[in-house]
C-alpha cells in the first residue's frame, strides 16, 4: 500500500483510444486526479487510433485545457497494439503507465502501482482478479488462448491485462525488440526484470462497447501465438516422425501379408492412411504458409502506424483544400 512519500519524478501515462469521445473527458480527469499527487511531473499521451466518432475533437479540447495531455492522432485505425507502441515511443517518463481509455482499468490503483515501482519493481502488472462482465465465448476463448500461450511461449498470462506500469529500462528493452507484429503483454513478460503484480476487478465500460469481435479476437490470438512461438512449426516435425513410424508399421504388416499370400485385403487401411496422410500434409503446408506470410509481412518493414499531424488539420479547418493527403 502507498506509504505517502513515494513519488515518481516524471510519470508518463499512455492511453489508447478508439471511439472514446464519451469516456475520454472522465478518464483524463480521473487520471489527473489520481496521478498528480504521485509524481512531480506528468504527461498523458492519448493516442487517438483513427476513431470514427468525436474523439479527435474531444482530445484536442482536453489538450487545450490540460497542459499534461498530449494528443497523437493516427491517420486511420491501426489497432490497440500500434497505439500502445506509439505511446511507448513518445513517453519520456522515468516510469510509464499503460491504461485503457474506457475506465475498465480502475485508476484508483495508480498510487499502489507507483508505490510498488518506488520500492524497486521494474514492472507492475495489474492482473484481473475477476474478468468482469464479458461474453461467455470470450471468456472461454481467452482462457484457452492463455493456456496454449503459456505452453508455447513459456509465459503465464492468467488474468493478464495491458494495465501496467513499467520502468524506463523496460521501455528501452521493449523498444529494442524489432518485430513489427507487436504483442505488448507478451513483450513485457518476455523482457524479464523485476516484475510484481497487483490485483484488480474489471470495471464496466464507462461508455460505448468493446471494439473486439469474436473473429477479431481469434485472429489476434493466432497472430500473437505465431509471432511469439515457433511451437506450431516445430510440431510439424513431431507429426512427421509419428507418421513415419506409423507408415513403417503399415509397410511391415503389408509385406508380411504379401508373404503369407493374402495381400489383397486391407483396403480400409489404405483409405484411412491415404486420408490421414493427405490431411497431415495439407495441415503442415498450412502452418508453413502462415509463418511464410508472417515473414513476408515482417520484411516489408512498413511503419506500425501513421500519424496525422496538426498542420494538415488546421489547413483543413481553414478551408484550404488539402483533403486528399489526409483522406487517402
Ligand atoms: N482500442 C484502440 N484501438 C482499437 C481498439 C481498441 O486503441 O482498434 C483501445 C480502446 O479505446 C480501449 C482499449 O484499446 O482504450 C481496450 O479496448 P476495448 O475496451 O475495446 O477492449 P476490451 O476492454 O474489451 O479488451
Ligand atoms: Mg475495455
Amino acid at each position: 500500500m502507498t506509504n505517502g512519500n513515494s513519488k515518481c519524478p516524471l510519470l508518463s501515462i499512455v492511453v489508447p483510444a478508439y471511439n472514446e469521445a464519451v469516456s475520454l473527458p472522465t478518464t483524463v480527469a480521473v487520471l489527473l486526479e489520481q496521478a498528480r499527487p504521485q509524481c512531480e511531473k506528468l504527461e498523458i499521451i492519448v493516442v487517438n487510433d483513427g476513431s470514427k466518432d468525436e474523439t479527435a475533437q474531444v482530445l484536442d479540447q482536453l489538450a487545450a485545457k490540460y497542459q499534461e495531455v498530449q494528443p497523437v492522432h493516427f491517420s486511420r485505425n491501426f489497432g490497440k497494439e500500434a497505439a500502445l507502441e506509439a505511446g511507448l515511443e513518445r513517453a519520456v517518463g522515468d516510469a510509464v503507465l499503460f491504461i485503457d481509455a474506457d475506465m475498465q482499468h480502475p485508476p484508483s490503483l495508480i498510487p499502489e502501482m507507483i508505490d510498488a515501482w518506488c520500492k524497486g519493481a521494474d514492472v507492475v502488472n495489474a492482473r484481473k482478479r475477476d474478468r468482469g462482465k464479458e461474453q461467455f465465448l470470450y471468456g472461454i476463448a481467452s482462457r484457452l488462448f492463455y493456456r496454449l500461450f503459456a505452453k508455447a511461449a513459456g509465459v503465464d498470462f492468467k488474468g493478464a491485462s495491458d494495465y501496467k506500469l513499467v520502468d524506463r529500462q523496460v521501455v528501452e528493452a521493449i523498444k529494442a525488440c524489432q518485430e513489427r507484429a507487436r504483442f505488448f503483454r507478451g513483450l513485457v513478460a518476455w523482457v524479464g526484470f523485476r516484475q510484481t503484480d497487483v490485483l484488480f476487478d474489471v470495471q464496466p465500460r464507462v461508455a460505448g462497447e468493446s471494439a473486439w469481435s469474436i473473429y477479431g479476437l481469434v485472429k489476434y490470438s493466432l497472430r500473437n501465438l505465431i509471432t511469439f512461438s515457433s511451437l506450431p512449426l516445430k510440431s510439424i516435425a513431431i507429426v512427421g516422425f509419428v507418421m513415419a513410424a506409423l507408415s513403417m508399421v503399415l509397410c511391415l504388416q503389408t509385406f508380411a501379408r504379401y508373404l503369407m499370400g493374402n495381400s489383397l485385403s486391407g483396403f480400409t487401411t489404405v483409405i484411412i492412411f491415404q486420408t490421414v496422410f493427405s490431411a497431415a500434409i495439407l495441415l503442415a503446408i498450412g502452418v508453413l504458409a502462415i509463418y511464410v506470410a508472417r515473414l513476408y509481412e515482417e520484411q516489408k518493414g512498413r511503419p506500425l502506424y501513421l500519424v496525422r499531424n496538426h498542420r494538415l488539420r488546421s489547413l483543413e479547418d481553414s478551408g484550404t483544400s488539402n483533403r486528399a493527403s489526409i483522406d487517402n
